[in-house]
């Protein structure tokens, strides 16, 4: 998952670059960081905490990162990956100068690389697959920047967007299917944004410009933008995740040419023609089903209803191992509204189902506080298959739709009933222009190899 930030033409980079990270903040919250450069003093800094930006990053922290260039980014937890040493933006010193470099998105070939890198005597500091790139990089033969970094990229396969500053030039690019977003904003008092949501543009008052194109290499040199590179292996139907618009970012963000509210909600009037059912309220297990609930409810006249309000305040809790054996890690982070729930049918609507503990847990709290009926409905279609170019998705053996017909699955969650929103119908709902997208978490069409899965290596974790 991840998200990342880059500033520049301004002496403010990385406070804003900051502000940016703060929007970007349920990308990840396992760690924050920042990388800046001085044009004048030709000075390169980071910073780079565990934890949520607000206790990662405050003004003594940023007052160690002058300079008017900066990339930023928030780091999703992965199994295996967590520490310190796996937190971005990596910054390196290479031939061609001050290297900083932040990523979003998962190779699926990092591994075979890493490989052939160690070999040839690289020496590695971290467990990411973002090391890789640095490294192609800096052993590129090229004699540009430019083109040791078009020529490192080039060798990449799955998904990435990168920011990587070398000195003062500043370059953005994104993988040929254009897996994960990235927008560049123009700021008001002059400078440039680029940022994985468009929320991020936003606190900052930026405005949007375009999307950084699939297979593009951009570079920022002097306040001009300048597109320096296609990367090879141009894809004829480009591979934009729908689980981004599902599931991933946040409700105000504009992502492949929509609002994302306004795409959940068109997935919950879709799921309410699909999959209708009899109830009084309708309610959603907030906050990312919330648009998609309201769609749903709109659709059917069922009116939308506070049932369960979720605590943000939870963050990482010790649980012994009893009480986690109770639902007591859902307890902590949802609570169920009685007086709502007594005596009604509910509709739930959730953005998807993964495995399914969550949710069966849920269903337990409704019932218990007095809920007549339960019935489940989800605004994507079965999650299958896991996901290899950077969203979290445990195993296929863990995935419950993967082993499971949806009359199993409904039993196994104890709901009335239980409908799911079809792949046509959720595709239907974001092809206003006849896009195209990634949805090979429900099909298993995996289009960007999977280099290191058939070669039988294992995932390196990735951000
Ligand atoms: P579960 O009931 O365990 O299947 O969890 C389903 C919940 O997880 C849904 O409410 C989703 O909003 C949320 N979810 C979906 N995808 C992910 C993901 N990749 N990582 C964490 N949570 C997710």
């Amino acid at each position: 998952m991840c998200g990342i930030v880059a500033v520049s033409g301004t002496p403010e980079a990385a406070r804003i670059a900051y502000l940016g990270l703060y929007s970007l903040q349920h990308r990840g919250q396992e760690a924050a960081g920042i990388a800046s450069f001085d044009s004048a003093t030709g000075e390169s800094s980071r910073v780079r905490e565990a934890g949520l930006v607000s206790d990662a990053l405050n003004e003594e922290k940023l007052t160690k990162l002058p300079g008017d260039l900066a990339v930023a980014h928030i780091r999703y937890s992965t199994a295996g990956g967590a520490g310190l040493k796996n937190a971005q933006p990596i910054r390196e010193r290479y031939r061609a100068g001050h290297l900083a470099l932040v990523h979003n998105g998962n190779l699926t070939n990092a591994n075979l690389l890493r490989e052939r890198l160690f070999q040839e005597g690289a020496l590695f500091q971290s467990t990411i697959d973002s090391e890789v790139i640095v490294h192609l990089i800096a052993r590129s033969r090229a004699e540009t920047p430019d083109q040791q970094i078009a020529d490192a990229l080039s060798q990449l396969e799955g998904a990435y967007c990168v920011l990587i500053t070398v000195d003062d030039v500043l370059y953005a690019a994104r993988d040929p299917y254009g897996y994960r977003p990235l927008v560049i904003g123009t700021l008001p008092g002059g400078g440039l944004m680029i940022a994985s949501e468009t929320c991020a543009l936003d606190i900052a008052h930026a405005t949007y410009v375009r999307d950084v194109e699939p297979g593009e290499i951009i570079r920022i040199r002097n306040g001009e933008i300048e597109s320096v590179a296609c990367l090879p292996g141009f894809v004829a139907e480009p591979q934009p995740c729908v689980f981004e618009l599902v599931y991933f970012a946040r409700p105000d963000t504009r992502l492949w040419g929509y609002t994302v509210d306004r795409a959940r909600r068109a997935f919950g009037r879709r799921l309410a023609q699909e999959e209708p059912a009899r109830g009084d309220i309708v309610i959603s297990v907030p906050d990312s089903a919330n648009s998609a609930a309201v769609g749903y409810s709109e659709q059917s006249g069922i009116p939308f209803e506070l049932g369960l309000i979720r605590n943000h305040y939870v963050g990482r809790t010790f649980i012994t191992p009893t009480q986690a054996g109770r639902d007591f890690k859902v307890r902590m982070k949802f609570s169920p509204v009685r007086e709502v729930l007594a005596g009604k049918r509910v509709v739930v609507v959730d953005d998807s189902l993964v495995r399914g503990t969550t949710s069966r847990a849920l269903v337990n709290m409704l019932r218990e506080a007095g809920a007549a009926e339960v019935h489940f409905r989800l605004a994507s279609p079965p999650v299958r298959w896991p996901c290899f170019y950077g969203i979290d998705m445990p195993t296929r053996e863990e995935l419950i739709a993967s082993g499971k017909s949806v009359e199993e699955i409904r039993d196994y969650l104890g709901v009335d009933s239980l409908g799911y929103l079809s792949p046509e119908g959720m595709v239907d709902c974001v092809r206003e222009n006849g896009e195209t997208y990634c949805v090979a978490c429900f099909t298993g069409d995996y289009r960007a190899p999977l280099v290191d899965a058939e070669a039988g290596l294992a995932m390196s974790s990735h951000c």
